[in-house]
């Protein structure tokens, strides 16, 4: 798979493409995945690298989201189960079954919780993935140690499933590729081409080369999540916003803090939220919050306000209770939330976790979802698509599809004491997997800024040195990769 073929498809003025999809994260790369596999020509770009925007930052959880019987919404929480099933079917390397406690601290709770999460297996049905059961307090003990001890009356425990969220977009990138598409990495649509009043293409920008691409499209697909709304000015400079961001972040502590490979789940915060700590590549993940009013940026940054909040909420339940100078790493991401209707003539609302607009000038924007809905977003999508752009009608085939999950697994010198990879694994990222800069490889192909900043800085001057000599660049170029990474993960 290499970024100069994929790039060099895009000059064939002559081709008409089918789809073109704006935006490389979960919605954009499913619905690549979804119209290359019916046969459709099919192109994908993304500004930046894949899953750089939320889809890298989530909690890394497939999930029915218990929190949603709460509201009642079965129908989502069914959707999500069977969509998780599909994951685990079809990502094995890289969607993981993993078990949980909901610890209870009041004696009626467990069987609240309890009932609950037996009613969360039940509507999972065949693909359910294990019986929810009670256990006692030395019991959840012995899967959590550093659970706080005092006044627990034991936990419900439970399955759900877990994964890599950059990783899983990688693996989309590669399916996507081998059923046919174009997906392309660094390159940015700054406008939209019509013909009349209807969309027939658009222009695009290759950030690395500074090439400029017009390509023409029977249909293009905004799947830019909290971009949306810039796309959908693009087409119409009046368009109403449809999504309402909501920043959620995380912070990355030492396993020890955790104490086991179950996650923790905690229903309810101060603010009503659930919360969770879960284990990830032998770290611990806790999160997250849910702050509104943000501006849309790529890489938004943690506020002190939602640290200290993630900090006290863990201090509650864990006996040795982390500290802010404990923090290995800290990110934070965008929901792109669907505003509530308004002004929404044009929406056509498929389920409660998604949304698809159609603009009169034909723009289709899918807006909201989760990771863990993709495919049936990008089923949807492409109904839509295909009805919109009169293609021949195509099943979807992807409940079925192995996804390309394998990750290259290299030797070499290892890149620090505290990160798990190799200098292979990172000349790996640049040979087969379109990594382009140094957080490319930093951030999605390994995931060491996520688990550990002040050893990824450690570790980034020899990685930066190796991909100038990959990539045919010179000292500035590194010494620029250098100050960006250190902007996003300062330590
Ligand atoms: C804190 C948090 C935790 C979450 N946890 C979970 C979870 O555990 N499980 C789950 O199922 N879901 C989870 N979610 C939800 C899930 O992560 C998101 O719904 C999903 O990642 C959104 O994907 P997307 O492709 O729509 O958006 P994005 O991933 O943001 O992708 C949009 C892309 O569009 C690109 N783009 C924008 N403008 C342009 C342009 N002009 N040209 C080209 N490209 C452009 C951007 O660069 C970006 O990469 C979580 C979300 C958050 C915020």
């Amino acid at each position: 798979m290499h970024r100069s073929d994929l790039l060099s498809r895009l000059d064939d003025t002559s081709e008409r493409w089918d789809v073109v999809i704006v935006g490389g994260g979960a919605t954009g790369l499913g619905i690549a995945v979804d119209a290359a596999s019916r046969g459709y020509r099919t192109v994908l770009l993304e500004q930046a690298d894949f899953a750089e925007g939320t889809s890298s930052k989530s909690t890394k959880l497939i999930h029915g989201g218990v929190r949603y019987l709460r509201s009642g919404e079965v129908s989502l929480v069914r959707e999500s189960l069977r969509e998780r099933g599909h994951l685990l079917r079809n990502a094995p390397n890289l969607v993981k079954p993993l078990s949980f406690v909901v610890p209870a601290y009041r004696w009626y709770e467990p069987f609240f919780y309890g009932s609950g999460l037996t009613l969360y297996d039940l509507l999972a049905g065949d693909l359910g993935i294990g019986a929810t059961e009670h256990l006692s307090s030395p019991e959840t003990l012995s899967r959590i140690s550093n659970l706080r001890k005092e006044g627990l009356y034991g936990s419900t425990f439970y399955w759900d499933g877990q994964f890599d969220d950059a990783r899983l977009a990688m693996a989309m990138v590669k399916t996507a590729v081998s059923e046919g598409a174009c997906v392309l990495n660094h390159v940015k649509v700054e406008r939209l081409e019509k013909t009349g009043d209807r969309i027939t293409g658009l222009i695009a920008r290759d950030q690395i080369g500074g090439g400029e691409y017009a390509l023409s499209a029977k249909i293009v697909i905004n799947a830019t999540g909290a971009f949306s709304d810039s796309i959908r000015r693009l087409d119409d400079s009046g368009a109403a916003p449809v999504i309402a961001p909501s920043q959620g972040i995380h912070i990355v502590l030492d396993q020890k803090f955790l104490g086991g490979q179950t996650g923790v789940m905690i229903p309810k915060t101060d603010d009503g939220r659930v919360l969770f700590a879960i284990p990830w590549h032998n770290r611990m993940l806790l999160g997250t919050t849910d702050t509104g009013g943000v501006p849309v940026e790529l890489n938004p940054k943690p506020l002190e306000a939602e640290i200290d909040y993630l900090i006290d909420h863990a201090g509650r339940y864990l006996s040795d209770r982390p500290r802010h100078e404990d923090i290995k790493a800290t990110f934070a991401g965008l929901r792109p939330l669907v505003k509530p209707s308004g002004d929404m003539g044009e929406t056509s609302r498929l389920s409660r976790s998604h949304s698809i607009f159609v603009s009169k000038s034909g723009l289709l924007t899918v807006g909201g979802g989760k990771w863990t809905t993709y495919r049936q977003m990008a089923e949807d999508a492409v109904d839509r698509a295909a009805e919109l752009a009169d293609l021949k009608p195509e099943p979807c085939l992807t409940h079925e599809l192995r996804l390309d999950d394998e990750c290259p697994k290299s030797k070499g010198a290892a890149l620090g004491e505290d990160l798990p990879y190799t200098m292979g694994d990172a000349v790996a990222a640049v040979r087969e997997e379109m990594a382009m800069t140094l957080t490319d490889v930093l951030s999605r192909r390994l995931r060491a800024t996520f688990l550990d900043e002040a050893a990824t800085l450690k570790a980034a001057p020899g990685v930066a040195k190796m991909m100038a000599g990959e990539l045919g660049r010179d000292d500035q170029w590194i010494r620029e990769q250098l100050a960006v990474l250190k902007e996003m993960a300062p330590s």
